[in-house]
């Protein structure tokens, strides 16, 4: 992620930010990619903290338009939980918006969101024909690092929830290509076999034994769609931890340049050599504060070359067809 300039004077501007250091309320454009200090706000920054403009004064920002269903806000802690769930999305949807997808411009099938709170059963996230469901539950802390210790994963966070289902619809998007398809299966695998008996299978019995040789996290093991999404999370993942790092400012010896833009990398080995090595360094800062690692996973050669395939077709796959109009 970037970090922004000030409109209104010196400093920086972080993405989450809804007002500068000295209280001048500012709002993101997410087409310019730049912080503006007036108004059309988005007309849920008093609901949820949306810190995105709208095209006219009363109208939701680009962002909170994809949300069809908010969770009802007389749940316990809803509302807040809903705005931690936003501030992900909308994290997420301006990384994918690197690649073009789901702009103006990706003039395909944008995501529909359904935002829902929990009652005494979980909320089952997951894609479905361009809908992403996500549970704003799963906002809380305590609840996500209980669910997180039960599944036995290192990582657990709103902005990985949003990055994996989102991951789902860009393999919906991609799935109409015969190039893509065919590729796809050479590489993870007919995701034809029953999904559900798979997911079922994985939780009675767990991974297969030297699941960590071919896959990247458990649950990448239970079924293709799961090992693309997984994968294609970490692409995310990576490509913004690298993003973020040179945003910032920060030096290490395997950067090609300070200006060097990770989004814009065609290289993926190189890509996911580059931001391993940074993401160790930020690993290493993590511990000075007994905190847990920014990225706790090993990527082995295979987990790699899965990260390669996605991230060529993340990076390049509204190119070459009719969905991306001209810019
Ligand atoms: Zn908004
Ligand atoms: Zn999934």
């Amino acid at each position: 992620m970037f970090v922004f300039a000030n409109p209104v004077g010196s400093g920086s501007l972080w993405f989450n930010n809804l007002a500068t250091a000295d209280g001048v309320p500012v709002a993101y454009d997410p087409q310019a990619r730049a912080f503006l200090p007036m108004p059309p706000f988005c007309s849920n920054r008093g609901v949820i903290g949306c810190n995105w403009i709208a095209a006219q004064q009363g109208q939701l920002c680009r962002s909170c338009v994809m949300t069809a269903l908010a969770p009802d806000p007389s749940t316990a802690n809803a509302t807040r939980n809903w705005a931690d769930t936003e501030a992900a999305k909308r994290w997420v949807l301006d990384n994918l918006g690197r690649w073009h997808w789901f702009r103006p411009e990706d003039s395909g099938v944008h995501p529909v969101f359904h935002m829902l709170a929990e009652g005494p059963t979980p909320v089952q996230m997951g894609h479905a024909n361009g809908v992403v469901t996500i549970s704003v539950a799963e906002a809380d802390p305590v609840l996500r690092v209980t669910r997180r210790q039960a599944l036995d994963e290192p990582y657990r966070t709103m902005i990985g929830h949003v990055r994996h289902e989102l991951a789902h619809m860009l393999w919906w998007r991609l799935s109409p290509r015969d190039d893509f398809l065919n590729a796809f299966r050479a590489m993870f695998g007919d995701e034809r076999t029953d999904y559900h008996a798979a997911l079922q299978r994985h939780y009675d019995n767990g991974p297969p034994t030297g699941w960590q040789q071919r896959f990247l996290t458990s649950y990448a093991s239970a079924h293709p769609h799961e090992d693309w999404a997984e994968s294609a999370t970490h692409v995310m993942h990576l490509t913004d931890i690298a993003d973020s790092f040179v945003a910032s400012g920060l030096a290490a010896p395997e950067l090609p340049s300070p200006r060097w833009d990770p989004y814009a990398e065609t290289d993926s080995e190189r890509l996911f050599h580059i931001a391993m090595g940074l993401a160790m360094r930020v690993n290493h800062i993590n511990r000075s504060m007994g905190l847990s690692d920014l990225y706790p996973f090993v990527l082995l050669p295979s987990a790699r070359a899965k990260l390669i395939f996605v991230h060529n077709w993340l990076r390049r796959g509204l190119w070459n067809s009719e969905n991306l109009r001209l810019l």
